[in-house]
């Protein structure tokens, strides 16, 4: 069995999975950031202890751990660059894991985790080349080209959410305006629907605001699917820049697959409709969208099956 920490700026996704994907037990935790790296990586060893002792499992069943971070990682030597909401930079992981869990550890970006996760498992099987987007908070993106991760120089490949889609647009936490994740994550949607209400746009969303103080991404595309001009407008207006991009990445890698997760996937067609729409309107005519774009399909999950691969894939490698 293995290991596998997803590890994000809010909570710590572990589980214990066996070769086969299998997951046999997982827990989500809160991640202690004000610990630092030190407290983290208690918070691992502890997971790991309780997960063991709840399955009977010795140590000796344990062959690798496989760790997702949400930043920018080098694979090889095991580093993470920068992670900028975990307030790490130049973190040897895989070295320092190794004083808190007797096992090898590999090292990934958790988007390129996911990635791994649904081409094995989920809407990527039977795909070389595979694209996944996650469009959350932010919008993150994983790369395989002929099976593999393509982590690219410092582990800047598949950095989707940080692709310029508009001129003058709003400022990213990148420090540059107009990225894709400014006008198409979740965050996105919800600002401009407060931004909608603000302005005195006509929406029922002016209710929401009204009740709960603050718009989510969720009442937005519930609106929209009620029939709310007002919203279904911001939908389309994150389809289309969504749309834009993948058209454009399509034809730099021309993915099988480009799978879309995250929570703001869980909006369904009235997403997936006009992104698809958008997408073909700025493709080759005989490339069609409804043939490549699909939900992802392991949710939560995928990031956790998707280190599993990789702990499997390197341990054969050694
Ligand atoms: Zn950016």
């Amino acid at each position: 069995m293995y290991l596998c920490y997803d590890l994000g700026g809010t909570n710590i996704k572990a589980g214990l999975i066996d070769k086969s994907g299998h997951i046999h037990n997982k827990k989500n935790i809160p991640t202690q950031v004000e610990g630092n790296l030190e407290g983290v990586l208690q918070q691992f060893k502890d997971i790991a202890d309780r997960m063991l002792e709840e399955n009977s499992i010795s140590k000796e069943h344990i062959l690798g751990a496989g760790l997702g971070v949400p930043g920018f990682v080098d694979m090889e030597k095991g580093v993470v660059t920068t992670a900028v909401n975990l307030g790490w930079h130049d973190v040897p992981i895989t070295k320092r894991l190794a004083e808190y869990l007797p096992y090898p550890a590999f090292v990934i970006n958790d988007a390129n985790a996911a990635a791994l996760g649904e081409m094995w498992k989920g809407a990527g099987q039977n795909y070389r080349d595979l694209m996944c987007i996650t469009l959350g908070t932010g919008i993150g993106g994983g790369v395989i080209i002929n099976g593999t991760v393509h982590n690219g120089t410092n582990g800047y490949a598949g950095e989707v959410g940080h692709i310029r889609v508009k001129d003058h647009g709003r400022r990213c936490n990148c420090g540059k305006t107009g990225c894709l994740e400014t006008e198409a994550s979740a965050s996105a949607l919800a600002f401009y629907g407060e931004k909608a209400v603000r302005d005195g746009v006509a929406t029922m969303l002016a209710d929401k605001m009204k009740d709960a103080g603050t718009i989510t991404s969720k009442d937005v595309v519930e609106a929209a699917a009620f029939g709310d001009a007002a919203a279904q407008e911001i939908v389309n207006q994150a389809a289309y820049y969504l749309g834009f991009a993948l058209a454009n990445m399509y034809m730099v890698i021309a993915p099988g697959r480009i799978v879309i997760g995250g929570g703001l996937a869980a909006a369904g067609d009235i997403l997936f409709k006009p992104v698809i729409k958008w997408f073909n309107e700025f493709s080759l005519t005989e490339i069609k969208g409804e043939e490549i774009i699909y939900p992802a399909q392991l949710g939560n999950d995928a990031g956790m099956i998707g280190l599993a691969r990789l702990v499997d894939l390197n341990l054969k490698t050694l």
